[in-house]
């Protein structure tokens, strides 16, 4: 039997996992990760990689909880973007520097609040005629266009750079190969008897998203609580013109929120969240791509869907529970006895996340010992995740 030591053993590979890796390792700790099935996860590779900075948020006009705490993302994940901040994601593709905004009644008066805001102010501006996008140039076109300062990431170059640099600590085990024990002194044990392996780790991170319910389940716990949100996502794709932008009806959330990617064959795809993915949950494949295709004919009636192709994709958002089921106003981190369990709730958050992740180990006491990764090599490599439009 082969017996490796680590300060810190992450379950999950999505952007949590990835991000917590990177920073584990930086400030010093023997940090592993395990991932089930493939690197880049589930939700952060069905996401539409928005760095969000609140706006979408403050659209009632009221600067809420949730749009403070993420206003500080963008400016951190731009810094690493341009290779100079807490990690170097110099090689991951800006597939856009700003969404737009556009709506099919006037947003002046619900613009107003939300301009008040100084933070918003410096965010968001109007975009002049002759500035707009082709997709906003046709004569059809007769809203008012904002351009909104959030980038949008292509996520699958987000995943291979994070790869690319801690790949060598990640590993494939799959939820059925592994039991979790505890040692004298307290610390956790991966049992691998598959690959005659003993993991020691003082500390677990649990960042499986929506595994993170079976893994507390394995470790004889049962908080803390998880909810799962759905969506259904609708995606096209076929000849279509570049956008990354939100349609705003009357609620909150976008009425239709459309970002766009090039495929491995060279085809363009547009991926379709916002409203429709939230009350398309309880449609039909068929009957999400009715819709879809409706809202689209209504809002941008110029856009010649003729030969597209359609596709659906259901996903949960998984999240600690909040009251009443609603939206986590920001990360969430529980830490009891040895493990932390954390979901994002946000792609955007992953840096805050994985920064609360360093500050509770710190307050929790544990620090950098001499680690022994003998017998890990025993274990397979996980792929890489594939975007969702490539496999439908
Ligand atoms: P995941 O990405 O789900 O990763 C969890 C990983 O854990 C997976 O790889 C899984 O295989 C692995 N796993 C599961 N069980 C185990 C186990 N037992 N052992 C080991 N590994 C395990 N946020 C934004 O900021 N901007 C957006 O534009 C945006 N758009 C979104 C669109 C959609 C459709 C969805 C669903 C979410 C969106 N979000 C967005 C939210 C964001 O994607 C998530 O909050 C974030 O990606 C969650 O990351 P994660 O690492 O916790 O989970």
């Amino acid at each position: 039997m082969q017996h490796a030591r680590v300060d810190i053993a992450i379950f999950g590979g999505g952007i949590a996992g990835l991000w917590a890796l990177a920073r584990l390792r930086q400030v010093g700790f023997s940090a592993v990760l395990f991932e089930s099935n493939a690197l880049g996860g589930v939700q952060s590779m069905a996401s539409q990689g928005i760095i969000h900075g609140g706006a979408k948020y403050a659209l009632s006009g009221n600067l809420t909880e949730s749009a403070r705490a993420i206003a500080e993302m963008p400016a951190i994940w731009k810094s690493c973007l341009r290779g100079e901040g807490e990690l170097d994601l110099s090689a991951v593709k800006i597939l856009s520097e700003h969404q737009y905004l556009w709506s099919t009644t006037s947003l002046v008066s619900r613009m107003a609040g939300f301009f008040a805001g100084k933070m918003m102010r410096s965010r968001m501006a109007q975009v002049a005629e002759g500035d707009r996008p082709k997709l906003f140039q046709h004569p059809g076109f007769h809203g008012t266009l904002y351009r909104l300062e959030e980038q949008v990431l292509d996520v699958s170059s987000l995943v291979r750079a994070l790869s690319d640099q801690f790949g060598d600590h990640c590993y494939q085990l799959e939820d059925g190969q592994f039991r979790f024990d505890r040692g004298e002194d307290g610390s956790h044990l991966i049992s691998v008897p598959d690959h005659d392996l003993n993991i020691e780790a003082k500390s677990l991170i649990l960042a499986a998203g929506k595994g993170n319910t079976d893994l507390l389940r394995k470790l004889g716990r049962d908080r803390p609580a998880m909810q799962l949100r759905p969506l259904h996502m609708a995606i096209t794709k076929g000849d279509l013109p570049d956008i990354h932008a939100h349609c705003l009806g009357s609620g909150s959330t976008p009425r239709i929120t459309i970002t766009s990617a090039s495929m491995a064959d060279g085809g363009r795809v547009w991926y379709l969240g916002g409203q429709i993915a939230e009350s398309g949950v309880d449609c039909s494949p068929d009957e999400l791509i009715d819709i879809a295709k409706r809202e689209l004919a209504e809002l941008l009636p110029w856009v010649d869907l003729t030969n597209t192709e359609w596709s659906t994709l259901r996903v949960d958002r998984a999240e600690p529970k909040t009251a009443g089921g609603m939206r986590p106003e920001s990360c969430f981190l529980a830490s009891d006895d040895g493990v932390l369990t954390v979901w994002p709730t946000k792609l955007a958050f992953a840096p805050r996340l994985a920064q609360e992740i360093v500050t509770s180990l710190e307050k929790d006491g544990v620090a950098p010992q001499q680690a022994d990764m003998q017998g890990l090599d025993r274990l397979p490599k996980p792929d890489l995740a594939v975007p969702p439009w490539e496999l439908t």
